[in-house]
């Protein structure tokens, strides 16, 4: 007899919460995930159906659903090592490195940590110097300062470099342009989540800036974001996860990872009202563009 008190309704929902959705129907023209946290996903998700090599696990499944490459992100001095030595040994993986602006005002020595991401900066593997930018939601008053000198420090990085830029803004458009004004922006910027408005897209679409969609693209508030998709040419658009972070629907509440990608892509063909295989192609020629080749 068993005697183990069988799961309530209430605590399978629970579970299913927690664990990843199920693969979605395969693109058939490749794309990429030019924005994901792989050691963040692993270390606050663990990995999709289990296995030993977690990692590889979230590569492959990516791969298995046409996202053959991704952008691995860095955050802080820790994860940006951990990003550039995944992406030196890895073929479908390039990384970019930085120091988060939410980290960065929490840093004991700013200038060390910078120190750190320029010698990471000049791997040839590293293609990018993010992802960094202001954050007025999380940061209060008395971060700001740091948060805009290590954004002005990764400008120059990049710039010295020639490396894209890889801008985090949440709540602060305008100041992110007047920094990149007054430092003057790098000859490639990507906004990394694109959140702002039609007038903001159109203004970032004039500067050649590229706007990198996420998730938050499908979710039923993002009228505005769609219409900012909407004015994006094909050329200047990237999609990415964000992984583990801002899930598209309809798995939100669950965690994101690469191999989910196809739901965000077909959400942005159907939007702008292009051609899903057009869509992804432009897209995977962009990051050839401005990453660099993977292979
Ligand atoms: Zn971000
Ligand atoms: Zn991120």
């Amino acid at each position: 007899m068993n005697t183990q008190p069988s799961e309530s309704r209430k605590q399978r929902a629970a579970r299913r919460a927690g664990e990843f959705p199920p693969a979605p129907e395969p693109l058939a023209v490749p794309v990429f995930d030019s924005h994901t946290h792989l050691d963040i996903t692993v270390h606050e998700q663990g990995v999709p159906g289990g296995g030993d090599d977690p990692v590889e696990a979230l590569i492959t499944a990516a791969a298995k659903v046409g996202v053959d490459r991704l952008v691995q992100v860095g955050v802080d001095v820790a994860s940006s090592r951990w990003g550039a030595a995944l992406a030196a040994r890895h073929p479908s993986v390039l990384a970019t490195v930085a120091l988060h602006p939410n980290e960065a005002p929490t840093l004991p020595d700013l200038d060390e940590a910078l120190r750190e991401i320029e010698t990471l900066a000049a791997e040839p593997r590293v293609r990018g110097l993010g992802e960094t930018g202001l954050d007025t939601f999380r940061t209060g008053e008395a971060g700001r300062p740091a948060q805009e000198r290590s954004f002005r420090a990764h400008i120059a990085i990049a710039k010295r470099y020639g490396k894209p830029l890889i801008i985090h803004d949440r709540d602060a458009h305008q100041d992110v342009l007047r920094v990149l004004d007054e430092e003057g922006a790098p000859d490639t910027v990507v906004l990394h989540c694109f959140s702002g408005d039609a007038e903001f897209a159109a203004e970032c679409v004039r500067r050649g800036y590229l706007l990198s969609f996420a998730g938050t693209v499908t979710f039923a508030s993002a009228g505005d974001l769609r219409a900012a998709a909407v004015l994006t040419p094909p050329e200047q658009m990237l999609v990415e996860t964000d992984a583990p972070y801002l899930t598209p629907v309809p798995h939100r509440g669950r965690p994101n990872a690469s191999y989910l990608i196809p739901v965000t892509v077909r959400a942005l063909a159907e939007v702008t009202g292009r051609d899903l295989d057009a869509l992804c192609a432009a897209i995977s020629a962009n990051g050839e563009r401005v990453f660099g080749p993977w292979r």
